[in-house]
């Protein structure tokens, strides 16, 4: 009652006014321990009237919402552990934390850090070792908000001269305005989140990520435990309006991994069929993403509903999502307005805002074509297409093909000549599921102008290849893309091609 009387500037009697600004300013709530009597009923309906629910330790009727309190009104929690947490939560007190509790300076200015072979300390995932990182929405009473655990063995632990160890960093939230939407969104900051650690350096997401520690902070006191503690803060800090709860489980052992790899794998697969249906023609927006500029200054992604961000981590529907979540963020709606080229995908509203975000880098950008204006790569690609001028075709190769490609370049090699942020026509980062897409490099001819891709990317795309390549009528394309087993030098790809007859050595010239 102080309260609105002495800051409020509310005078006895304005019992609306005086009511109002209790529920809405004072984070408030009632503690009712061990025992009660009348007079602390008559006090705890005093304070239901102003919206400020009660927890207690009691066995009573539980109440919930009532027309004043924002959430439950009466909660009973027996765990003194939980109780905090449930006032907390009760009240819709909202957690910030002011400082992200890690020993090595914390801050957005390391994000682009790199820490070379030189400096490890210890690594996770790249080639190393296998690690996935899966964030999603629970139940309130399974989380235990700030709670981190290690379950395996620790990197001090690590055997002399080893230097990596496998990893599955599994995220809870609970949120009362959380949506299974968000998830990915909320995934896909891991990345950054940890990147802003001195002496960390993250790369990728989902089940392709890499992660390294330089000894500098390691020799600091830097432990997997901190990965959590960074989770927690950042989560808070930057989605509050939608996460109450985050807890943190580590593991580091390869059947936890494993594990937790193939459950993961269906979640992404109902991440990735939401947008089964839909069209770029059934939207009049397409979303930006500029949460790579941090590697690649001038390198903007443009999602839409049928061409995926590169990383393959973010579809039109969460890039809507996140810009439902934070409206001044990485995902801006574009109104694409006019069409200028339907057979390469240009429109003079996307031109604009590329020339604008990549720092006047890009002129015109196609979404669907190799050749003329592709988009620029940043250096999370899933995939990598790329021209193969003899065959009048493209191959594909995929990240973890550590093999030689007809091009004469493994994917490492050809990654550094495609990233960066810079458009390079005949060569093109993009993520798995744009393969499929009826859009995919529409402007060259699709998927008929594939000629070369590894066996393990095939049995990837599996049945949906199967089936795409039968929506084009190209019956018997699947055995007619080479693979490592028939062909890893032009010579040997441009016999088979031509035995089977590969309809790209008939299409229009690429070039
Ligand atoms: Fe966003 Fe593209 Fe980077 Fe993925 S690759 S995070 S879509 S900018
Ligand atoms: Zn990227």
């Amino acid at each position: 009652m102080r309260a609105p009387l002495i800051y409020g500037g509310n005078k006895p009697g304005q019992w609306k006014e005086i009511s109002d600004y209790i529920r809405n300013r004072v984070p408030a709530f009632i503690l009712l321990l061990s025992h009660v009597d009348e007079l602390l009923v008559a006090t705890g309906l005093g304070a239901l009237a102003f919206g400020l629910p009660i927890i207690t330790d009691l066995e009573v009727p539980q109440l919930g919402k009532i027309d004043t309190t924002l959430f439950e009104a009466l909660v009973t929690e027996k765990d003194y552990a939980k109780l905090p947490s449930k006032c907390i939560l009760t009240r819709g007190i909202k957690v910030k934390m002011s400082q992200v509790a890690v020993p090595v300076p914390y801050a957005a200015a390391f994000e682009g850090e790199r820490v070379r072979r030189e400096q490890l300390a210890v690594e996770f995932g790249g080639k190393a070792s296998a690690v996935i990182e899966f964030l999603s929405s629970g139940d309130e009473a399974s989380i235990t908000d700030g709670s981190v655990e290690l379950i395996g063995p620790a990197i001090d632990q690590l055997p002399a001269g080893s230097k990596s160890l496998p990893l599955a960093i599994v995220v809870d939230v609970f949120g009362r305005k959380m949506q299974k939407d968000f998830e990915p969104i909320l995934e896909r900051q891991i990345h950054r989140f940890v990147n802003y650690c001195m002496g960390l350096m993250h790369m990728g997401q989902r089940d392709m990520v890499w992660i390294r520690i330089s000894k500098d902070a390691y020799g600091k006191g830097f432990r997997l435990k901190h990965l959590g503690v960074i989770l927690h803060a950042m989560l808070h800090a930057e989605y509050s309006a939608i996460v109450d709860k985050v807890q943190v489980k580590l593991y580091t052992t390869q059947d936890d991994v494993s594990r937790i790899s193939s459950q993961a794998q269906q979640t992404y697969n109902q991440r990735d069929e939401r947008l089964a249906g839909m069209t770029d023609e059934s939207v009049d927006t397409f979303y930006s993403c500029l949460l790579c500029q941090s590697f690649a200054p001038n390198h903007v992604c443009v999602v839409t509903p049928e061409r995926l961000g590169l990383c393959g981590a973010y579809s039109w529907l969460d890039a809507k999502a996140s810009f439902e979540i934070i409206p001044t963020g990485p995902n801006q709606p574009i109104l694409k307005g006019n069409l200028l080229d339907g057979r390469l995908g240009q429109w003079d509203n996307i031109n604009t805002f590329v020339q604008q975000k990549s720092n006047q880098t890009i002129e015109a950008v196609s979404m669907y074509s190799l050749m003329d204006g592709p988009q620029s790569s940043c250096g999370c690609f899933e995939c990598i297409v790329a021209i193969v001028p003899e065959a009048n075709g493209v191959m594909l190769v995929h990240r973890d093909y550590v093999g030689s490609t007809p091009s004469g370049m493994s994917f490492t090699t050809l990654a550094g000549s495609v990233g960066g942020g810079v458009q390079t026509p005949g060569f093109l980062g993009v993520g798995k599921l744009y393969i499929l897409s009826k859009k995919f490099i529409s402007a060259e001819g699709g998927l008929a102008r594939v000629v070369w891709m590894p066996k393990e990317l095939k049995e990837i795309l599996g049945d949906k290849l199967k089936s795409r390549i039968q929506e084009i009528g190209q019956d018997g394309l699947l055995d007619k893309i080479a693979d490592e087993s028939v062909a890893t030098t032009l010579e040997e790809l441009l016999v088979f091609l031509k035995k089977v007859e590969h309809p790209a050595l008939t299409m229009d010239a690429i070039i």
